[in-house]
């Protein structure tokens, strides 16, 4: 509405819904976050940082303490800004998304969720209600991000989750990025490879080579685009060093 983005007839404040949508917790393999867990929360769950840590490194750096305290995780998704570290935290993540109205509930992936620059698959009657996260074993993420100063948006971010095999190769590998067009890359071709610093810096190239940056004031495409690899090598090592800890631990 500040951005006169939307001029809506009706506001309604769902802020009485938070003591109702604002919690993380384990559920049969899955993490669920309601969709009113403030910013703040999302950063001092242990829950996260132990199986999640994706969402603890995105948190340390989004914003600054006065919009965490407020801000919550389903306003960051809905938002749908390209730039949205949370949205590249939940694509990483494979995370979905349920969205309720008063004809029933429905889930759904990140892909379908984000139809556009500020645009999402929730309806008139609708509203976002929880996140979702699978945590299969020998799991690990990791996010990565390059801002101008300490809480500002990102110049490029990136996430990544990866899963490894009981004989330590990449099983599967996701990476997301905010910042630099909004794609998501999924570098199925690491399926079966060593998680080693070759096998990053290939994935890094391909996401460089697929984003789709635009010269503005936190920097030109080409800079842009050479950080999107960079931290995506960084967060893919980070990511696989975190899965090779919890299968020690396991
Ligand atoms: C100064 C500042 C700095 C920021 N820096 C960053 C940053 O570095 N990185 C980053 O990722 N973000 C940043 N943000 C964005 C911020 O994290 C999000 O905008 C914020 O968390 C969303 O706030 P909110 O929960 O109050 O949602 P609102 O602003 O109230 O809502 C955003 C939109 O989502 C809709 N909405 C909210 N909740 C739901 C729901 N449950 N279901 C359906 N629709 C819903 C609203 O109607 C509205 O259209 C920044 C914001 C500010 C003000």
């Amino acid at each position: 509405m500040k951005l006169r983005l939307a001029a809506p007839q009706y506001v309604i404040d769902i802020d009485p819904l938070a003591g109702v949508l604002g919690y993380v917790r384990a559920h049969n393999g899955d993490i669920r976050i309601g969709a009113m867990t403030r910013h703040r929360d999302l950063l001092e769950s242990p829950l996260l940082n132990e199986l999640l840590a994706i969402f603890t490194d995105a948190e340390r750096v989004i914003a600054d303490p006065v919009v965490r305290n407020r801000g919550t995780i389903g306003g960051a998704l809905c938002q749908a800004d390209p730039s949205e570290d949370l949205s590249a935290v939940c694509a990483a993540v494979d995370a979905k998304l349920v969205i309720k109205g008063v004809s029933g509930e429905r889930v759904i992936g990140m892909d379908e969720f984000h139809r556009g620059p500020y645009e999402t698959a929730v309806g008139p009657a609708e509203m976002l209600v929880e996140i979702r996260v699978p945590v299969p074993p020998r799991a690990g993420s990791a996010y990565e991000k390059v801002d101008r100063r300490v809480g500002d948006w990102a110049v490029a971010a990136a996430g990544a989750a990866v899963v490894l095999a009981p004989d330590g190769t990449i099983a599967n590998a996701r990476v997301a990025l905010a910042a630099v067009g909004g794609e998501i890359v999924s570098p199925v071709r690491l399926k079966g490879r060593e998680p080693s610093p070759e096998t990053f810096a290939d994935a890094a190239a391909e996401a460089a080579a697929a984003c789709d940056p635009v010269t503005d004031q936190r920097g030109s495409k080409e800079y842009k685009r050479h950080v999107a690899g960079v931290l995506t090598e960084r967060a893919l090592a980070r990511a696989a060093t975190r899965a090779r800890e919890h299968e020690e631990e396991g």
